[in-house]
């Protein structure tokens, strides 16, 4: 594998430059941004193979950089914190990250943990857009259409709608799409009925309906009018 490129989200000047100069040792290619916005601009701009996101972040914070980064893209993330605790692992893995390494970081484990990644994951592709006929989604302004028009949704009935679209054709529990929509427990099960409730209703005033059905009590089923044009979204 050549020319890997890595987008470093750090917000400490220090670590970012001996991060960037361990990889750039690894033959990487190394973008840096400070700030989570900065990463998330980045992340557009250049299309990483590889981020890594600090999780302590000023103004934008780790997690909330992580569930953008999950709604933009399926680039393989390894987030990096101070905190060891169990519960941070767990929250940041089912928060859509990749790989979790506690600070102080051993940059000789950094690289080998980005190559390791990079051979399971395979090329990451970036998702900047969706559409399947009825539903088309701009994931960089986070805009939706159904039909053609244009609907405002709030950022949880957007994150539910982007979660049913990256996975079409099966069921997802109550509980994954907590996960996958809320990124963070304990919010109630509940949420997502009446979530779904509200994109139904969003749906049927833009003159459409939602094609999400219910599966026997499991959970809901996306159903795309056709099959989704970018096949990185489709999950198979
Ligand atoms: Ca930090």
């Amino acid at each position: 594998m050549s020319e890997i490129s890595v987008l470093v989200i750090e917000d400490d000047e220090a670590l970012r430059a001996l991060v960037g100069a361990a990889l750039r040792r690894a033959h990487m290619d190394v973008l840096r941004a400070d700030t989570g916005e900065a990463g998330l601009r980045a992340l557009f701009a250049s299309t990483p193979d590889v981020v890594l996101l600090d999780l302590g972040l000023p103004t934008l914070g780790g997690w909330e950089t992580l569930s953008r980064i999950r709604d933009l893209s399926g680039v393989p993330v390894i987030v990096v914190s101070g905190r060891t605790s169990e519960i941070d692992k767990v929250r940041a893995l089912r928060a859509g990250a990749d790989d979790y390494m506690t600070k102080p970081l051993g940059l000789q484990e950094l690289v080998a943990r980005i190559e390791a990644l990079l051979r399971r994951t395979g090329a990451p592709v970036a998702t900047e857009a969706y559409d399947d006929g009825l539903v088309a989604l701009d994931f960089a302004r986070a805009a939706v259409r159904v039909g053609g028009r244009p609907v405002a949704l709030t950022p949880r009935e957007y994150r539910l709608l982007v979660a049913f679209v990256r996975h079409p054709d099966r069921v997802l529990s109550k509980e994954e799409l907590l996960e996958l929509a809320w990124g963070e427990p304990p919010v109630g099960l509940e949420r997502i009925r009446l979530y779904v409730s509200y994109l139904r209703a969003k749906f049927r005033a833009a003159g459409a309906e939602l094609p999400v059905s219910n599966a026997r009590g499991f959970g809901y089923v996306y159903t795309p009018r056709r099959g989704p044009r970018d096949p990185s979204l489709g999950g198979a």
